[in-house]
């Protein structure tokens, strides 16, 4: 299968075993959602795919090749990766960070960047919006523009498979579609995107494939009208909802009730 494939992993912290037997789909082409409560295991597994936490067992390929056993330099040029929040003490430009994007692609005796190098970077930091603070110190800016400028980054490195763990947490809405639709145009260039994320209602407008992960395990992947029933939503995140569908979309609208366990509030209207 060409994009992303995880097939019965395990990764352990110690004597605790976070993700067992876990396994999952990323189509190449395709935005793909990974959803689940907090604990899930969605960091960790994102994090096994780029290298930064160790299986026991299990694999993953993309595009067929393995990953974990890549060199990370050959690494680096296919994955990018957007973590949950991204701090840095460095006195680093916004600008300087989205070049860092670049650095998988440049030689070690290379002291400058190239013209065409330099052509991405400006284009990255133009599709986020960010070049009116490009100038400013990275860590002077908000939360919300760090993370623009952490996806600028990201989309930089002209990524084959791209991997966001949370990406919009910190965005108002406008932005959180900006970036939801620049992730869709990417797939439409052949890129495989993964995103970890919590809104259901975004999940479903945007992503093609959605995969739920409970307790270190997948428990439902496919498209979201398989995917967000009322009784998936009560036994992973514990909340009665209603799934309705808007004349003329095939993609369902989870409305929220309450929490299970909590009594329903008197009918008002
Ligand atoms: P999510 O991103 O879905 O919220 P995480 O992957 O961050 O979930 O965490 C999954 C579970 O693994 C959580 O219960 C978390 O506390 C636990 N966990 C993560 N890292 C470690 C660690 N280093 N040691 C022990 N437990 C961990
Ligand atoms: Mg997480």
């Amino acid at each position: 299968m060409s994009g992303l494939a995880v097939s019965n992993v395990e990764v352990r912290a110690g004597e605790v075993t976070i993700l067992s037997g876990t396994g999952l789909t990323a189509p190449a082409g395709a935005v793909t959602g990974l959803i689940g409560p907090n604990g899930a295991g969605k960091s960790t597994l994102i994090g096994a795919v780029v290298g930064l936490r160790r299986l026991s067992r299990g694999t993953i390929t993309f595009d067929g090749a393995d990953l974990p056993q890549m060199r990370p330099a050959k690494r680096a040029k296919l994955v990018a990766y957007v973590e949950q929040s991204s701090t840095t003490s460095e006195r680093l430009t916004v600008r300087d960070v989205v070049a860092l994007g670049r650095i998988p692609f440049q030689s070690t005796w290379q002291s400058v960047p190239t013209p065409a190098d330099e052509r991405v970077v400006e284009t990255a930091i133009d599709e986020l919006g960010v070049r009116e603070f490009a100038g400013r110190l990275y860590h002077s800016l908000s939360g919300g523009e760090q993370q623009r400028v952490q996806l600028a980054r990201a989309l930089a490195q002209e990524p084959q498979l791209l991997l966001l763990d949370e990406p919009t947490s910190h965005l108002d809405i406008k932005a959180q579609l900006l970036v939801l639709d620049l992730l869709r145009r990417l797939t439409q260039a052949g890129s495989t995107v993964l995103l970890a994320m919590h809104d259901l209602n975004l999940a479903a407008r945007f992503c093609d494939h959605l995969v739920v992960m409970h307790g270190g395990r997948v428990v439902a992947e496919g498209a979201s009208s398989e995917v967000l029933t009322p009784s998936l939503l009560l036994e992973v995140y514990g909340v009665h909802a209603n799934i309705v569908t808007l004349p003329g979309s095939a993609r369902p609208l989870v409305i929220y009730d309450r929490a299970a366990g909590t009594v329903p509030a008197p009918k008002s209207d």
